[in-house]
């Protein structure tokens, strides 16, 4: 053994990653990410600290000396101080495994984008089919933009508008649904434009990316080639001695899947994200719609709080009333708490993807907020014209 990635140690000795990074940020080692290697020497520190923590838990008298006896034996002189500090923080860490009053963690939202025909729309198709349980016969397949994939890591919900509109569109109105981007390249065909493209999207939204060559069940599939032709885009794939995951996959086969859901899981852990079902509520269309028996219908991206059927929600100058709402499989549900995307029926206009939607105690404050939105926007075109009248003044004179 000599250099180990983050995660694999964390997993070896069944300690979560933020565990394993606190400790490596208390031992002053440097990282990048859990992917990151760190050297033999480190991994006998941590054994060392993670084994005074557990002789800690069982009150074991004899556990202590016992290990500081064996430090300066076994370490170079670098090493004592370290384990001899940590010890001291024991009584603090150990209640912090049960956080009282922390802002629960959320499901991490994921977007798929890449280059045409690189299989985007088939990989979200085999993560649906095999991981999204199967919907009652009879019930209406209706699109909602998103769903929710259920992993042995728990929920991660895909935003299934493939392609860069919808997050760009997002983006572009300030909002930001996605947590982690995968950027899907056809092993057969490496970085085409669009691919670029995607790439230079994740990064402006600093949305952490991993990468998914795809196809690799073709005969003339070539990883290798893609992994080299990231590299020079200056995104170095771990193996290669980088920090940018790259998963192979293939969408027709299934193959490498799984590794990409526990990916996206262990990126998501990181991220550390958080959502807190009981404030207030914020979330974001993803998108809207008119269907002909039911009428507008919007899917709505929760981010902060719960939505309940009855609440008023304010979408730009126009609210409306949650009347029913369903779940990405179909089923109606009565609430919806952070990272869950719902179909909302209620709204009287057809909101756009990416607009902001809050919640509103009441009909009354619903259209306040409207007012004053409609107010704000009415100032703004006058000044606008205001100014335009000057500069043309201006220019006469
Ligand atoms: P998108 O434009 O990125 O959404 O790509 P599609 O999902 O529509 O896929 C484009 C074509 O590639 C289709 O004919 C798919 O059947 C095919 N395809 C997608 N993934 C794979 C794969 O893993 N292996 C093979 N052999 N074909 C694939
Ligand atoms: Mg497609």
């Amino acid at each position: 053994m000599s250099k180990v990635r983050i995660y694999t140690l964390a997993k070896e000795l069944g300690v979560d990653n933020h565990k394993m990074l606190e400790l490596l940020d208390g031992l002053g080692v440097a990282y990048k990410s859990v992917s990151s290697t760190i050297e033999e020497e480190t991994v006998e520190l941590i054994k060392q600290l993670l084994a005074e923590e557990a002789g800690a838990d069982t009150t074991g008298a004899t556990a202590e000396p016992a290990v500081a006896d064996t430090t300066p034996a076994t370490e170079t002189a670098a090493a004592p101080a370290e384990p001899a500090a940590t010890p001291a923080r024991q009584p603090e860490t150990e209640p912090a495994a049960e956080p009282v009053n922390e802002v629960p963690h959320r499901a991490p939202v994921v977007t798929i984008m890449g280059h045409v025909d690189h299989g985007k729309t088939s990989l979200l198709d085999y993560i649906r089919k095999t991981k999204v349980a199967a919907k009652e016969a009879g019930g209406i397949t209706q699109h909602v933009g998103a769903f929710e994939a259920k992993t042995s890591k728990g929920k991660i919900v895909f935003i299934d508008t493939p392609g860069h509109e919808a997050f760009t569109t997002i983006r572009a109105r300030g909002a930001n649904v996605a947590d982690i981007a995968i950027i899907v390249i056809a092993a057969d065909d490496s970085l085409m434009p669009q691919t670029r493209e995607a790439i230079a999207h994740a990064q402006a939204a600093k949305v952490p990316m991993i990468v998914a060559i795809n196809k690799v069940d073709l005969p003339q599939a070539d990883p290798e080639k893609v992994k080299t032709d990231l590299t020079q885009l200056n995104l170095v794939p771990e193996e290669y001695g980088g920090d940018v995951v790259v998963v192979p996959v293939s969408a027709k086969t299934g193959e490498g899947v799984e590794d990409l859901l526990e990916y996206i899981s262990l990126t998501a852990e990181l991220e550390d994200l958080r959502a807190d079902p009981k404030g207030q509520f914020s979330g974001v269309i993803i998108e809207g719609r008119v269907d002909k028996q039911a009428g507008v219908l919007a899917t709505v991206m929760v981010q902060e709080g719960t939505l309940h059927v009855g609440d008023f929600l304010v979408v730009g100058e126009s609210y409306g009333k949650i009347k029913a709402m369903t779940d990405s499989n179909g089923g109606r549900i009565k609430e919806a708490g952070p990272s869950t995307p719902v179909q909302i029926l209620g709204f009287s206009e057809v909101p756009s993807s990416g607009e902001k939607v809050q919640s509103a105690k009441n009909e009354h404050a619903a259209r306040e907020v409207i007012a004053q939105r409609a107010d704000q926007r009415r100032d703004e075109e006058d000044a606008r014209d205001r100014r335009r009248a000057q500069r043309s003044l201006e220019d006469l004179l």
